[in-house]
């Protein structure tokens, strides 16, 4: 029997003991291309195949071949040469890169590249901006000021412009660094007087990215120098980046000239992923985690999750480690099953308590603090609004909303409705945060 043969017969053999849809996908593609001295060498797409069978079903194919065969048979991979190159030449890239951040002390994931950002409607703008300043840096947007909610990839363009500039301009100094962690800096530096020092760090470097920036809100010596590193970097036509979970004229206990220096460039906002988008994201991601989805899967997560990608990176995850668990393949039905939790009932009502958690994380306020009976005016405001949304968005009476804020009665939330209503109408930045808290509370 010559060998082609050979690996036909055991192949229906194969799909009958694993299924169908695992065989399509994991055993289909693959190659005999060799039986010499007990020895079958396959041809493999890729590393991915020759792990998942080893995993998954080391034995499968050595025991029917030896059944057929009467004598005992060994496996060789090969990888079919064109992916073989490419992964080589991207893992060859991404460990040369790893090394590089590490040398120079750079805190960036080296897999945050623009190769791995899928750009769509939502996000296209900010991707845009990101990869003209990484390929002149200081030159053409500065600063540049990306914002957008909680896992809309914030972080991986900032990382994307800094790996980028790392593989292409080997002298420049780059900077990453979180908005927290300046201000931890700076506090240590003024704790140990060596302010010196910090401004030496951070005034010298060709490219600085900062993420998070919300963070610095009421901490005025951080803004300070802040101010002042952004002042210099830009003079010297260096490279700043800023991103933020809503824009500068949101973040509001912050000096007004730090807010115009943010302003200064230009601002990018992303947006969740449309439906598109997220389906070539997921797509992508599957790619990548060597799930192998079908489309109708695809489908499926792209219509369910549409809060942000890493909620659908999370999905995924869930996904693989369930097929893994199980060994069958994912179809709908598992990820209805395992997505149980991520996927928002369109009909459920949104409820006060959802709401006052989000005003509390936008404002950094407990949620005791607004149900208390303070009136201080960083607490009131946020109280206010609570109520005015819970009243838009809820099905609660006036009662209901004032019981849920701490026992308000029912004038006081018509008043705090009209007071944010009239405030909408008159104040545009206010209208804005309106804006975006609706947004966040009902993607
Ligand atoms: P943020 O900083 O805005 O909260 P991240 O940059 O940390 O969000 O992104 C969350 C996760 O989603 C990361 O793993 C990131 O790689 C991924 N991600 C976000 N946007 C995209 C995109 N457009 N394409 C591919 N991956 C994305
Ligand atoms: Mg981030």
């Amino acid at each position: 029997m010559i060998l082609e043969e050979i690996w036909e017969k055991s192949l229906s053999k194969m799909e009958e003991k694993i299924g169908t849809s695992i065989f399509e996908l994991w055993i289909k593609p693959i190659r005999p291309l060799q039986l010499k001295e007990q020895q079958l060498t396959l041809e493999v797409p890729n590393r991915f195949f020759k792990e998942w069978i080893e995993d998954y079903y080391p034995t499968l194919i050595t025991e029917i071949l030896e059944g057929m065969l009467g004598h005992a048979v060994t496996l060789k991979y090969r990888i079919a040469e064109k992916q073989a190159a490419e992964i080589k030449r991207i893992e060859a890239k991404l460990e040369s890169r790893k090394t590089r951040l590490a040398s120079r002390g750079i805190y960036l994931n080296p897999k945050y590249t623009f190769e791995n950002f899928i750009s769509g409607q939502s996000n296209q703008f900010a991707q845009a901006a990101a990869k003209a300043v990484a390929e002149t840096p200081g030159k053409v947007y500065n600063p540049l000021f990306i914002y957008g909610g909680v896992g809309l990839g914030k972080t991986h363009l900032l990382s994307a412009i800094g790996n980028s500039v790392i593989d292409s301009k080997q002298d420049f100094n780059v900077l990453y660094v979180s908005s927290e962690q300046f201000t931890n800096e700076v506090v240590s530096a003024v704790r140990h007087g060596k302010t010196e020092e910090l401004k030496k760090k951070y005034r010298n470097v060709d490219l600085l990215l900062i993420d998070d920036i919300q963070f610095v809100e009421n901490k005025m010596a951080t803004q300070e120098e802040l101010f002042y590193t952004i002042n210099t970097l830009y003079e010297k036509q260096k490279q700043i980046v800023i991103s933020s979970d809503r824009p500068p004229k949101e973040i509001k206990t912050i000096t007004d000239r730090l807010r115009s220096r943010f302003s200064m460039g230009l601002i990018a906002d992303i947006q969740p992923p449309e439906y598109e988008t997220r389906v070539a994201i997921i797509h992508k991601k599957s790619d990548i985690e060597r799930l192998g989805l079908k489309e109708d899967v695809v489908n499926f997560i792209a219509a369910k999750i549409k809060t942000n990608v890493r909620e659908l990176e999370g999905c995924l995850i869930r996904l693989g480690a369930q097929a893994a668990l199980t060994g069958s393949p994912i179809d709908v039905e598992m990820a209805k099953n395992v997505l149980k939790d991520f996927i928002q009932d369109e009909e459920k009502p949104i409820t006060s308590e959802q709401i006052l958690k989000t005003i509390c994380e936008y404002f950094g306020l407990k949620i005791q603090d607004i149900k208390a009976r303070k009136r201080t005016k960083e607490i009131a405001q946020p109280r206010q609004i609570a109520m005015y949304l819970s009243r838009q968005l809820t099905n609660g009476s006036l009662n209901d909303i004032g019981k849920s804020m701490g026992g308000k009665d029912h004038a006081t939330v018509i008043y705090a409705c009209k007071q944010v209503e009239d405030k909408r109408a008159k104040d545009e930045n206010f209208n804005g945060m309106i804006e975006t808290l609706l947004r966040k509370i009902k993607p």
